[in-house]
């Protein structure tokens, strides 16, 4: 197993359940993308009972709040304890291999033979960044979601954030609120209530089975894995986060980034239809939990439906910006992530660099994967969704050990 997060520990739990000898490797300490790859305020977006790891749900009595990054770290350090995971820590792979006998993995302490390898490395290594970034001028400072901690880090002025998604919508807010007036590149995005009819989003999708929606079951796999995730955050007060949140407090929405010329940053024209269809997502998933709910019998119980008032864009927002002298200090890049494969020496990857595989099953025989967004199931790259997923692949592992051979 390469990875210590939570996903490599709960396959690690699975393998050891089938008597499977295996050992994880890590080249940190457990949780370490948690522990240094996150910025300081940032809280799960899924509440509390939603972590759920094979054999271990849980057992405070906060159930419906939302862990913060130390908390997040204690929860999946206790797991890994509590499973006894066989963790090589400070263990970093340096390259993986085909043998004869299956994979070499070449490691900084030293190399491993094995039948099988189960990559969960994670999928958010490495930032996800537009090649115009590149065209930025050098008085402006940039950062990526990847290297943010705090409003802090920035010079004083301007911000320009790029991406409206999760990540986009909450740095901007944290990042106006310190003093810095924020203008947010709002690209494809999905909008959420954080509760509806008196439960929380996650609840609505986790109880009517949308988290639990298979890889093999939707229309177009590839543009499913590609959607990003819901605009949501996790505080106290349950707040929902959305761009009219933003507006009332003074942030400035344009189109995506476009491009630049010169110092001049482009937008393209399309804010109003990208917020439009965000809306519209929206309202298709509340209706389909409302169709649920009916469905179910819940109507009476919860509250009635309602619908959040469409987002507000002003007439004509800017189509250009210019950077150098208009009090843009700097540029967050909220636009993902991507993984990291540079030490994986077997031919999986396709064009764009993504791993070839069938939910999870790596199209090298023996070679798995965890973790990835809509991996086999809708909930596959949450915390909540690695059990169900590690549970299947460790017993397509466990039969590839005893066959010899890839069977369905
Ligand atoms: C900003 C952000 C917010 C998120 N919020 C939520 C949320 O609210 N709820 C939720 O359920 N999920 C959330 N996720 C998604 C998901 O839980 C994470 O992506 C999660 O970290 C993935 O788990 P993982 O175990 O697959 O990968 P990781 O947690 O990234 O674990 C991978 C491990 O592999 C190790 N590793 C990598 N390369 C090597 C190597 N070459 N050698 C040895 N070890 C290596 C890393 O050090 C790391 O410990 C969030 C993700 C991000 C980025």
């Amino acid at each position: 197993m390469i990875g210590a997060g939570h996903a490599g520990l709960a396959m690690s739990r699975c393998l050891a359940e089938r008597g499977i000898d295996h050992v994880v490797l890590e080249r940190g300490l457990v949780a370490n993308s948690w522990r240094t790859e996150r910025w300081e305020s940032l809280r799960l977006l899924t509440p509390n009972w939603q972590s759920r790891l094979p054999g271990y749900d849980y057992e405070g009595n906060d159930p419906d709040g939302y862990r913060n990054m130390p908390e997040v770290v204690a929860f999946i350090d206790r797991y890994a304890k509590v499973i006894a995971a066989p963790v090589e820590l400070q263990t970093r792979v340096t390259s993986v291999r085909q043998s004869d006998t299956g994979f070499v993995v070449e490691t900084t302490r030293g190399s491993w033979q094995c039948r099988a390898v189960v990559l969960a490395s994670g999928a958010c290594n490495l930032p996800a960044v537009p090649v115009v970034a590149e065209a930025v001028p050098p008085q402006i400072s940039t950062v990526t979601s990847f290297g943010y901690r705090n409003p802090a880090q920035l010079p004083e002025g301007g911000v320009l954030v790029v991406g409206a998604s999760a990540t986009g919508i909450q740095l901007a807010d944290e990042i106006h609120r310190s003093g810095r007036p924020v203008t947010i590149a709002v690209g494809e995005h999905i909008r959420a209530p954080r509760v509806y009819r008196g439960k929380d989003i996650e609840w609505w999708m986790d109880a009517a089975g949308i988290l639990d929606e298979r890889y093999d079951a939707v229309d177009d796999i590839n543009r499913a894995r590609r959607v990003p995730s819901l605009q949501l955050t996790g505080s106290d007060t349950r707040l929902t986060l959305d761009l009219n949140g933003l507006s009332a407090i003074g942030v400035r929405m344009v189109g995506r980034l476009a491009g630049m010329q010169g110092s001049k940053v482009l937008f393209s024209g399309s804010l109003r239809n990208q917020c439009a269809l965000s809306d519209l997502k929206m309202n298709r998933l509340l209706n389909t939990i409302d169709e649920w709910a009916a469905n179910n019998g819940l109507d009476r119980e919860v509250e009635a439906a309602s619908r959040l008032p469409p987002t507000q864009v002003e007439a004509e927002p800017p189509l250009q910006l210019e950077l150098v002298g208009s009090g843009i200090g700097s540029i967050v890049w909220a636009t993902g992530y991507r993984p990291d494969y540079s030490w994986l020496h077997v031919d999986v990857l396709d064009r764009k660099g993504s791993i070839r595989h069938d939910g999870g099953v790596v199209s090298t025989p023996g070679m798995y994967v965890m973790g990835l967004q809509f991996l086999r199931r809708r909930k596959s790259a949450l915390i909540d969704g690695a059990g169900a997923d590690a549970h299947d692949l460790s017993d397509h592992l466990l039969r590839f050990l005893h066959d010899g051979a890839v069977v369905g």
